[in-house]
């Protein structure tokens, strides 16, 4: 039996474009001695007590072949994540700016007020630890999902940072992201300007899959496609946008080639039903246009430029297009960052234009 986690072959360099944004990336999860600074005295002592190690990270442990592309780790994974980070990526790989979105799996505790701890000590850990520290980092909100109105408030300390440009969730939650329970973290997020990032990941409340538990990574992973599609349904369907027409939600590592299939499905659905839903006066895909972007690592389509462009004619929008690397996980495609069959115009967007439009944050610091 082959034991190895095979990362996708790299074809050769893609030069990334002067100022490209990289809308997916993930800083290294601090380990306990690093966020013990970091957190209220009442929860670092209770850590220490009851000797949490599992905290470190759930989703993905340091060592593990997923959390790093093998050849991308270096030395037995020695050296500051951070310096490993500008190395490969933004000196190495000539990424401008790079947004973070930290895995360290806060939003599986069961305690409510420890997920908001372990969110309010990694927040400012990544403010000091990384922002600090390069000006090309900017980062995600890690809120309590487990709480909406301490998100919220998480979102609410925050906000001032202007270096903090998204609010991060999970895509498998305790309920379907549309659901009116969510509302105050929307309510949040659009008053202070900032995207809903949507990753792939789960809270594991529920079966990784809509059938039950998987036994696999690689179940679970090809699972979190379809829960995208009913996350991204329930968001429209339940009237997130109408409420909230000022906000934009990005799916991080979501995929985007079933986006076409998806859309076709869900417009005639609307279309027949929605005398059900009322509120939502738009099509779906007009929903999509407007509001949800998609970022493009890993890339769910063959190695074949001709198959590529074709997808990408159905997709029929190059707005919704986000470039990104998903650095440095496994999936992670390496120097092959872009697909064979984007055109010049759709890297340019994805790179530069999609992203400023998304973040207006990001603006700010062109
Ligand atoms: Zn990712």
């Amino acid at each position: 039996v082959d034991t190895r986690y095979e990362s996708a072959p790299r074809e050769g360099s893609v030069k990334i474009l002067t100022g490209a944004v990289d809308c997916d990336v993930h800083p290294a999860s601090p380990s306990k001695a690093e966020i013990l600074p970091y957190l209220d005295p009442y929860l670092a002592e209770s850590v220490l007590q009851r000797g949490i190690e599992s905290i470190e990270s759930v989703h993905y442990p340091p060592k593990a072949p997923i959390t790093v592309r093998e050849d991308w780790r270096g030395p037995a994974g020695a050296g500051p994540a951070l310096e490993r980070m500008q190395a490969h990526l933004l000196d190495g790989m000539g990424v401008g700016t790079a947004i973070l979105n930290p895995l360290m799996g806060v939003q599986l505790l069961m305690n409510e007020d420890m997920g908001a701890g372990f969110a309010r000590g990694l927040n400012d850990f990544i403010a000091k630890e990384w922002l600090d520290r390069d000006d090309r980092l900017r980062a995600s909100i890690v809120v309590p999902q487990q709480n909406p109105k301490l998100a919220a408030e998480e979102i609410e300390r925050m906000a001032a940072d202007r270096r903090f440009v998204s609010v991060l969730l999970l895509t498998a939650s305790e309920l379907p992201l549309g659901k009116r329970y969510y509302w105050p973290i929307y309510e949040a997020a659009e008053k202070h300007g900032l995207p809903i990032a949507i990753h792939a990941g789960s809270m594991y409340r529920h079966g990784t899959t809509g059938l039950g538990w998987a036994g696999s990574h690689s179940q679970d992973y090809a699972a979190n496609g379809v829960n995208f599609q009913t996350t991204l349904t329930s968001l429209i369907i339940e009237g997130v946008f109408q409420i909230h027409p000022g906000l934009k939600v990005v799916l991080s590592e979501s995929g985007i080639t079933w986006l076409p299939a998806y859309l076709w499905r869900l417009d005639k659905g609307w279309h027949g039903l929605r005398m059900l839903t009322p509120w939502v006066t738009k099509m779906p895909r007009e929903v999509v246009a407007e509001h949800v972007r998609f970022t493009t690592a890993p890339f769910d389509a063959p190695r074949n430029a001709e198959t590529v462009a074709k997808i990408v004619d159905h997709i029929g929008n190059d707005d919704l297009f986000l470039f990104s690397t998903d650095y440095p996980h496994w999936q992670f495609d390496g120097d092959h960052a872009v697909p064979d069959g984007f055109s010049d115009d759709l890297i340019r967007k994805m790179m530069i234009d999609n992203p400023r439009a998304t973040w207006s944050r990001l603006e700010e610091s062109a």
